[in-house]
């Protein structure tokens, strides 16, 4: 630094941390720090460099510390923490017909059982290194306020289908819902509210139309869960003679700003019609191993420049909100499925919890990677611990043997939410309480 150049003011610095930035030349600074000002990433670089040329109000040690994105979890139905162990082990169409939707159809239609379920999700989420989230639920302008109080991001997005759901009327009233709550949401600093339709066999293609044209007049996303499995194919095929892939395509619903849930079952076609539409992608590999849907061609959609990026799916399908635990599980997944030790390597699993998820839903401007003029969404981990040493390479570090219990600080929007494994803005003896009262009720239900 020269004598000319004055010091700059820094709300955060974190200093002297390993820095994965995820950025385009994918740096990794081995002794650096980033400089926080307000809500923003105002610097990135070496450790020296940054305290010459920062006055921080308050520093953070990064020593022995991986500083990173905050990890991107592109779908889940966070409310459904409630559901979590209620039914597993069972056949698909019976946990969803037999199980989960008559639970939904009791309990999901208290938004106080969903705000419960919610504040459980965003504490195990924040405490697992997750600091941004899609989802798909219900009472979702409701739920906005309590991700605000949190501090946590998410994209919200109420589930249409063309029946009554928990929370609303369905069709027409579903899509007068979701236009109210984009509009009270819109330029939030933490919330957005997005459009979803739940799936191709419950929502009819008039629906599926008007809720993609609701969401281009808003400039927003819309997602919807598409081939999950062989019987979803096969119901579509037999309603509409295509694939659901196809099916959209038809319905000219699939672009850059359409986020498709699953995508297990593809035909080369389908492959070759998302590649071409630059639809993103949500892949939930645990889900679909947990539910015997089988292993989406994730190789095959990285190879075509597909952005696919990783979502947990409900806990009711999983049975956690872990994205550590996920990214692992995706990457042996693919190894075994595909007979291939070099598909979904450590670092595409990184990218795709980071900077490529962030692609997927059309969020890679505000987060993603460590670069000036983001949001300043990141993570510390810890990797001074037996399992974490030596460190030769931070992906294979992170993805092979790192864990969730690992994450030690965790910043959204350039506010420290946990820190030193506490969560700070929250009461999870609360949480607890509200939790336990709700899953006795459900117990008496069973
Ligand atoms: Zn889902």
């Amino acid at each position: 630094m020269t004598s000319s150049e004055k010091i700059l003011h820094a709300d955060i610095v974190i200093h002297d941390a390993m820095v994965l930035t995820m950025d385009k030349e994918r740096r990794f600074i081995k002794r650096g720090s980033v400089a926080i000002v307000g809500d923003e990433i105002a610097d990135v670089g070496d450790a020296d460099w940054i305290a010459a040329r920062y006055r921080a109000r308050r520093t953070i040690d990064g020593q022995n510390k991986i500083l990173m994105p905050g990890l991107i979890n592109v779908h889940t139905h966070a409310p459904m923490t409630i559901y979590r162990g209620v039914a597993d082990d069972i056949p698909l169409k019976e946990w969803l017909y037999d199980h989960i939707f008559p639970l939904e159809a009791k309990f999901s239609s208290n938004p106080e059982n969903l705000k419960a379920g919610m504040r459980l999700a965003i504490a195990e989420m924040l405490l697992s290194g997750t600091t941004m989230f899609k989802d798909m639920y219900y009472f979702t302008d409701q739920l906005g306020a309590v991700v605000a109080e949190t501090g946590m991001r998410a994209m919200l997005s109420e589930a249409l289908f063309d029946n009554a759901t928990p929370s609303n009327g369905g069709g027409e009233k579903t899509l007068q819902y979701i236009d109210a709550a984009i509009r009270n949401w819109k330029d939030h600093p933490l919330v957005q509210q997005a459009v979803a339709a739940h799936a191709t066999y419950t929502v009819s293609p008039e629906f599926i139309v008007k809720a993609k044209d609701l969401a281009r007049r808003h400039d927003t996303m819309f997602s919807v869960h598409l081939s999950e499995n062989q019987w979803e194919v096969d119901t579509i095929r037999e309603m509409y003679g295509a694939t659901p892939v196809k099916h959209l395509e038809r319905l000219h619903v699939l672009d850059r700003q359409t986020l498709a849930i699953h995508c297990v079952m593809l035909s080369d076609e389908d492959v070759d019609i998302l590649a071409e539409t630059s639809t993103g992608v949500a892949h939930s590999p645990q889900c679909n191993m947990k539910l015997a849907n089988g292993a989406a061609p994730v190789p095959e959609l990285l190879r075509r420049g597909v952005h696919v990026g990783v979502g947990t799916d409900g806990v009711a399908s999983n049975n956690d909100l872990d994205m550590f635990d996920e990214i692992r599980t995706m990457s042996l997944l693919h190894k075994l499925s595909s007979n291939s030790t070099t598909v979904v390597s450590a670092k595409e699993a990184v990218e795709m919890a980071t900077i490529i998820g962030a692609k997927a839903i059309g969020y890679d401007d505000k987060i993603g990677s460590l670069e000036k003029g983001k949001k300043a969404d990141l993570i510390l981990i810890n990797v001074d611990k037996p399992h974490s040493k030596p460190l030769y390479n931070v992906y294979s570090s992170l993805v092979y043997s790192l864990r969730s219990s690992d994450v030690d600080t965790v910043i959204v929007n350039g506010d420290v939410l946990v820190e030193q494994r506490q969560l700070l803005k929250m009461d999870l003896s609360g949480v607890y309480e509200d939790i336990e009262r709700i899953a006795h009720d459900i117990s008496a239900f069973l």
